[in-house]
Formats: C-alpha cells, sequence, structure tokens
C-alpha cells in the first residue's frame, strides 16, 4: 500500500472572506492522519462540506494571529467538545493563543472535556515540533507584521517492499525480514549474504512540503526548505500592487514564483489571494512566466505531494 501524502484546500482567501474564498485553512492528510493547518472563521462548514470529521483530526498548526488565521477555532474546539470529544488534541501556536483560548473559555465557562497539549512556536528559527515513524514537521520563521511561522513537512523513508517469491528461494526466515525493510543486507539460513536489492523493490522517494502563509519576499527562506518538493507561498496581490505587498508583509505572485525557483521547489501553490481580484487566473498567469509548474490554490482541490 502506497502511503498517501495528500492536501486539501479549505479555504485561499485573504483577509475578508468573500463567497468563493474563505479564509486560509487547508488539510494535510499522511496515512490516515489528520493536520489542520490555519483555521479561518468558515473552517466547521468547510471541514462538513468536504467530509473531513472533526474528531479525527489530533494536530491543529497555527501559523499566526491574524483573525483570517484562526478565527475558526474557538467554534472548533467547542463543536470538537459539544460532540463528546475525550482525546486530547496538540496546537502547535504561538503563546498568546493559550491566552485568548482560556480567556474565552473562562468568561464562556466552558470546562472543554479534553486537554489541549501546546506547542509554542520559536519565533527565531526552525525546530522540530512534532516526530512519528513516519513524519517530520518542522516550523520556521516568516517575515510578517506580527510573530509568524511556517511549516516544513518531511516524510522519512519508506519500507522497501518484499518479494515473498525471491524470499523463499533465497532461503531467508522471516525474522530478518524488518532489516530488508530498511535496506540492509542479511545473512539466510545456509550463511550466504543477501543482498537487500535481490528480494525487495525500493520504495518512491519520499517527500515534502512546505507552507508560507503570510510573509514579504524574503529570501532567506532557502536557508529553512531548500529543495522542498511542493512550496504553498502566499500570493496576496498580483505585481501591479507590489508597494502594497511590501508594506503590509505580503507577496505578490511572481515573489512567489520567484521563491519557488530559488529554492529549487518542483511545484508551486499559490493562494491567499486579496478579495479585490475577482479572478485568480491572472496570479496563474503572472508566476508561470517565472517559474513553470504553478497551482492556484481554488477552496476543495487536493494536491498529491
Ligand atoms: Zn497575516
Amino acid at each position: 500500500l502506497v502511503p498517501s501524502f495528500k492536501i486539501t484546500i479549505l479555504g485561499n482567501g485573504a483577509a475578508s472572506p468573500t463567497l468563493e474564498r474563505p479564509p486560509s485553512s487547508q488539510i494535510i492528510e499522511l496515512s490516515g492522519r489528520y493536520f489542520l493547518v490555519d483555521c479561518g472563521e468558515s473552517i466547521q462548514l468547510q471541514l462538513r462540506k468536504y467530509k473531513f470529521s472533526i474528531q479525527k483530526i489530533d494536530h491543529i498548526l497555527i501559523t499566526h494571529l491574524h483573525g483570517d488565521h484562526y478565527l475558526g477555532l474557538l467554534g472548533l474546539l467547542q463543536s470538537m467538545h459539544l460532540l463528546g470529544r475525550k482525546s486530547e488534541i496538540n496546537l502547535y501556536c504561538q503563546p498568546e493563543l493559550k491566552e485568548i483560548i482560556d480567556l474565552q473559555n473562562r468568561i464562556s465557562q466552558t470546562f472543554l472535556n479534553f486537554s489541549i497539549r501546546y506547542v509554542f512556536l520559536e519565533p527565531e528559527d526552525k525546530y522540530l515540533i512534532f516526530e512519528d515513524e513516519k513524519l517530520r514537521i518542522y516550523s520556521f520563521p516568516l517575515k510578517h507584521r506580527i510573530a509568524c511561522n511556517g511549516f516544513l513537512l518531511e516524510e522519512k523513508p519508506l519500507p522497501f517492499t518484499i518479494n515473498k517469491k525471491k524470499l523463499d528461494q533465497y532461503n531467508i526466515d522471516v525474522s530478518q525480514i524488518h532489516k530488508l525493510k530498511k535496506g540492509m543486507d542479511v545473512e539466510n539460513e545456509d550463511g550466504q549474504r543477501v543482498s537487500y536489492q535481490e528480494v525487495t523493490t525500493a520504495p518512491r522517494a519520499t517527500k515534502s512540503y512546505a507552507i508560507c502563509s503570510d510573509t514579504i519576499y524574503d529570501e532567506g527562506l532557502k536557508t529553512f526548505i531548500n529543495g522542498v518538493d511542493v512550496l504553498y507561498h502566499e500570493s496576496t496581490f498580483l505585481n501591479d500592487m507590489k508597494e502594497r505587498a511590501k508594506k503590509t508583509f505580503h507577496s505578490t505572485a511572481s515573489q512567489a514564483a520567484h521563491i519557488a525557483l530559488l529554492i529549487h521547489a518542483k511545484h508551486l501553490i499559490l493562494g491567499h489571494f486579496s478579495a479585490r481580484y475577482g479572478h485568480l487566473q491572472a496570479f496563474a498567469d503572472e508566476a508561470a512566466g517565472i517559474f513553470n509548474n504553478v497551482s492556484v490554490a481554488k477552496e476543495g482541490e487536493v494536491y498529491q505531494i
């Protein structure tokens, strides 16, 4: 079974939502685990619309505390509680979010039935914030008007697939299988050395994905995410509003494309579009002049990493 690593866009809008563009949110699925990144105000309806069970989400990552990236979170936690959630939720965020949640729960006299495990994000450098047998997640700083973090998800090496027929031919004991799956040679029952390449097939290459939610054009990103396979980069504006982008610590479509080129990404996904633009085609066109594999994130769209 090839593990799936895919993202679903739940919202692609900037500050003010429009009917076609709910505010920022996306869900990442890796082998049955769900990571929600940002939580715009329409998050609950979006999760229902695209048929994600809210109780399956165990990890929520918030890039920063501008409203369009987190205002849906309080409602989502409330619904998890009302629907009987018992299992802990992991929340990766700036420390001030805990103050906001505590205040809301105190004033509304809400006592959640589940605990929140907070992982506070470091403002200065790249840090490992999650690791299990399949995946590592790092946070890294973005340059925005307030503290803001991006996230880098990296798959760990996948196991080699055992060819059972060959395994029998070489008279290898099943206790050696775990070594072969890791790509290590073994000794068979007759004391003969068997190369893992003889009895396994190689897995597909591991994949990586980076999210740069809200950021000014910043070539320093190369230090954190060089060589990433898929880059999601905000593109709030087109180049005609380059000055406004700079002033508000946002990026344009061509700036996002320049970053994709600089870090040798294979695929660029643009998102976080200002409501002032009616159509998104211009974003794709602008970026495509610089970088050759560009997608424009639309609500409900799924991307295989
Ligand atoms: Zn922002």
